[in-house]
């Protein structure tokens, strides 16, 4: 029988706030679990840092400009993902998977070929005063139970793959609202996380217009208007708790696996869809820039049929997570996918080389529209926005926390060019028309001086 597959998702989930990629604060002891003996890849770029541009992507394997998905939707709408396009759930389910997904979709469609549950919530009780809960949390109860009891009661010989497509710790963003302007912590009752070292934005004058207005075009940034730097401690915190949170969940359901008879014949795969800018450049959630913290995520392989070489330092696309599952199972590759097979890897052989990764930004809701790309080689970083042509290159290797935005340096000149050579070559290879899209925000929205803490008032808006 071939093996069955087990992909945990989780949404917000930076790869630096874990353990297993060096995390020294918080406690995962779970997702540790996962993490033991397994391949992990250290170097994953996100197509998109924003839910569902990022989900259409890799379900489909295919760029957000290729889906068309670019936005949560509301006012900038979302039409499903094409029909031409195969999905990850279509290709398994035809090779004869049994595919079956719990937990948040948020998807444009590219989760075809999945059973799909619909989202429900379980209220939860044990609530910490210091940390609220909202929908994000109970719909992981009520995921995590609806997978527990798939692993107790499946019985088929077809094999399965099954999707538990986990929040939190997205709950982060409720908590924002919930502690938005000047106001006294909750106390934790615990010691507090100390703030990363590019929590200050001393460079912000030297970014594009749409990274120095993020405050302008982003509501949960508009919040954090008057916070200390005690606020933005509780912050982490609150992030390190809402990780915590969902580590027990991924425990109730790894128990669930280990008791049934598929223990012994799954792989389990753990990523998220894109990270949290956890407090760097004192910026909260995530909008607009593609800076590592929102960029960069775990990817995790481990179980049945993973004997690498622990970690991959490669730089990787969750793109590649369709190609890989198809070539960890022996299916035929779809035709037209953006990502690279990496099966090789799990199995301590080289994966094949790349000259970069690409990740892309248009809008949230569509109420400020900031078209950017990002390409990344390993080392050098570059970002490029249309609305003031605005560029940014950051030598990750000198300087891994992007404090220095190098494209105005003439030292880097020699970069630039290659980055701006490998950025035109992505262009053509992908078709993507990024250079012909238009930017819009409101002028009100570009007005004061540069610095989120001169942010007054409401952003532009994120509802109706
Ligand atoms: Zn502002």
């Amino acid at each position: 029988m071939a093996t069955n597959i087990m992909l945990v998702v989780t949404d917000q989930l930076t790869w630096r706030a874990l353990p297993c990629y060096g995390n020294t604060f918080v406690k995962t002891p779970n997702i540790d679990r996962i993490a033991k003996d397994s391949v992990r890849f250290t170097n994953c770029y996100t197509p998109c840092p924003l839910c569902q541009p990022a989900r259409a992507a890799f379900w489909s394997g295919r760029y957000p400009h290729e889906t068309n998905v670019l936005s949560n939707g509301r006012k900038w709408p979302v039409a499903p993902v094409p029909e031409e396009f195969e999905t990850l759930g279509e290709t398994f389910a035809k090779a004869g998977y049994k595919t079956v997904h719990f937990g948040k979709c948020h998807d444009a469609g590219a989760l075809r070929g999945f059973e799909c549950s619909p989202e429900e919530e379980i209220p939860v009780d044990d609530v910490s005063p210091a940390f609220p809960y909202n929908f994000d949390t109970y719909e992981d109860r009520d995921t995590t139970e609806k997978t527990v009891e798939f692993l107790k009661h499946y019985s088929s010989q077809q094999p399965f793959l099954m999707v538990c497509d986990l929040v939190n710790p997205h709950n982060i963003c409720g908590w924002v609202g919930e502690n938005q302007g000047s106001h006294e912590d909750v106390p934790t009752g615990k010691e507090l996380p100390p703030l990363p070292e590019n929590f200050e934005f001393d460079d912000i004058t030297n970014r594009p217009i749409a990274v120095q207005y993020i405050c302008c075009s982003h509501n949960r940034q508009a919040q954090t208007e008057y916070w200390t730097k005690t606020n933005y401690q509780h912050y982490l915190a609150a992030y390190y708790h809402y990780l915590e949170v969902v580590d027990k969940e991924i425990g109730k359901v790894l128990d669930a696996l280990e008791k049934s008879p598929y223990a012994d014949n799954t792989m389990i795969v753990f990523l998220a869809d894109h990270g949290d800018s956890m407090a760097a450049r004192g910026r909260v959630t995530k909008q607009v820039d593609f800076y590592e913290e929102v960029t960069r995520v775990p990817l995790i392989f481990s179980g049945k049929g993973i004997h690498g070489e622990g970690e991959i330092h490669d730089i990787v696309s969750l793109l590649d997570l369709y190609p890989t599952l198809c070539g960890y199972a022996g299916i035929d590759i779809p035709k037209g996918l953006r990502g690279m097979d990496l099966s090789m890897g799990l199995k301590g052989r080289e994966i094949p080389k790349r000259d970069y990764v690409a990740s892309q930004w248009h809008t949230e809701w569509g109420y400020t529209v900031s078209p950017g790309r990002m390409i990344c080689n390993g080392r050098l970083k570059y970002m490029y926005y249309i609305e003031d042509q605005g560029e940014e290159l950051y030598d990750l290797e000198k300087d891994p926390y992007e404090k220095v935005n190098q494209a105005r340096n003439p030292e880097y000149s020699k970069d630039l060019e290659e980055m701006r050579t490998l950025f035109r070559k992505y262009l053509e290879e992908t078709h993507d028309n990024f250079l012909s899209l238009e930017w819009y925000a409101d002028k009100k929205w570009r007005s004061h001086e540069a610095g989120y803490h001169n942010h007054r008032g409401i952003a532009a808006p994120q509802e109706g």
